[in-house]
């Protein structure tokens, strides 16, 4: 069996961590190294789908659903209700964690955040 994810431990209560809001599906939480003003991650509570495509292909209602809550999140938690929604995907893109989840990037970009 492989290892929960770390998102999967945060929600069991394992890692503390500050959850802004949930759904029956899926829960945001702050990113523990921002890369904007607001980095916000959204998150489904089942860790099936490793990456977006897969979730994509495997459940597109609950893509849509972080896809609807990430824009719920902004509205309330940026200035402007701007924002990115960035899904890394695989290692060289620096994805770290394989339990699909969506940074919503907002309130004025860094330059960290753009790769400048
Ligand atoms: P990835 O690099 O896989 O696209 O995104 C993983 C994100 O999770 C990173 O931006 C990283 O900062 C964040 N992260 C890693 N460990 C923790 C943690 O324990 N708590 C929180 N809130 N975020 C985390």
């Amino acid at each position: 069996m492989t290892e929960p994810s770390i998102f999967t431990r945060i929600l069991d209560g394992e890692i503390p961590a500050e959850i802004l809001g949930e759904t029956e599906r899926v829960f945001a939480l702050r990113d523990i190294a921002p890369q904007a003003p607001v980095h916000l991650l959204v998150v489904p509570k089942s860790a099936e789908y490793r990456n977006v495509a897969e979730l994509a292909a495997g459940d597109p209602s609950l893509l849509a659903e972080m896809v609807a809550f990430a824009k719920e999140l902004a509205a309330e938690y940026t200035e402007d209700g701007d924002y990115r929604l960035v899904f890394n995907s695989g290692e060289n893109a620096g994805q770290t964690i394989f339990h699909v989840h969506a940074h919503v990037l907002g309130g004025g970009l860094t330059e960290k955040s753009v790769g400048a």
